[in-house]
């Protein structure tokens, strides 16, 4: 993710990462009271442009407040200080994680001493271009009443580390899981949908992240004339699914092979998740949504 040369924002600076100290009496590190990001910037005819920046720095502040954490840098400020990192790494194709940490604090009350470390590097598609292999995890998303599932807090991912962990353990590429009351949720860090009889249907709001990729999907949907169906569903009715796929900021958009024993019937090729992911990458690389420079 670095080398000797790789710089980084930190708390107001560009800094080279290996420099960089934190305090390991830090309640990130402890409790895992923490927000972060996962952006992507695209090289377009228009200039490296941050992809939907906007709304993923909207996200993290959102996070950051629900986790009772004082973060209030602007979002513009943010998006600045973004495509000034990239600048200088002189990176145009780039995976963006910033991450907003707490400072020395054993309580488990919130702290002042609130971070901000960006860091970017190339990173390409997190699960890959081949049809995945998908299990149903036996693992549950967070239950909404314990956490606020949708605020991308460092400690939730414990839970997406071991669907992850048990996945590959078994010989599958990815996890998919249920949410607390049994229905379908997400991945561990990608938003799920399913295809049939010519529709696509996907979890709603309420137990999984608000991806911005998801709310991408179900804009090039519309403009593509396919509709989406936000309905909550049982692992059972995938079986009954012609074709499914994932999205994410990382892993983009990326079909599935199987769900358990069961392989969808229908070629990746002529599914709708094929024109959608067709569309997506076509239309991040040609600044298509008028993901502004600063
Ligand atoms: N769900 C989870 C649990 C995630 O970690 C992610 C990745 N941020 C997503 C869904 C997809 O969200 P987005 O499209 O905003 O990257």
């Amino acid at each position: 993710y670095f080398n000797e040369n790789t710089i980084i924002y930190w708390n107001g600076n560009f800094v080279k990462a290996k420099e960089v100290n934190v305090n390991l009496y830090n309640q990130t590190m402890h409790y895992g009271n923490g927000v972060f990001e996962g952006i992507r910037a695209y090289d377009t005819p228009d200039g490296t442009r941050i992809f939907k920046s906007k709304e993923h720095y909207e996200r993290l502040h959102y996070s950051a407040r629900k986790m009772h954490i004082n973060f209030d840098i602007p979002v513009k400020d943010l998006e600045k200080i973004t495509y000034d990192l990239l600048r200088i790494n002189n990176l145009k194709n780039a995976y963006i994680r910033p991450l907003v940490y707490l400072g020395e604090n054993m309580s488990l009350s919130p702290t002042a001493d609130v971070n901000l470390v960006i860091m970017a590097w190339e990173w390409g598609n997190y699960l890959g271009d081949k049809l995945l292999k998908v299990m149903l995890s036996s693992y549950q998303r967070p239950n909404p009443l314990s956490c606020y599932v949708q605020a991308k807090v460092v400690g939730h991912y414990t839970n997406s580390i071991l669907a992850t962990t048990e996945a590959k353990s078994r010989g599958f590429d990815e996890a998919l899981l249920t949410d607390s009351n049994g229905f379908i949720a997400e991945g561990p860090g990608a938003n799920f949908f399913i295809e049939k009889d010519g529709k696509l249907f996907t979890p709603p709001l309420g137990n999984i992240l608000a991806g911005i990729t998801r709310a991408t999907v179900f804009e090039i949907a519309k403009e593509l004339g396919f509709e989406v169906i936000e309905k909550l569903f049982l692992p059972e009715e995938i079986f009954q699914a012609e074709s499914a796929f994932f999205c994410g900021t990382a892993a983009e958009v990326i079909g599935l092979r199987s769900f358990n024993e069961h392989i969808f019937p229908l070629a990746w090729e002529e599914s709708i998740g094929a024109y959608i992911q067709k569309s997506y990458k076509i239309r991040v690389v040609q600044n298509e949504f008028q993901n502004v420079f600063i």
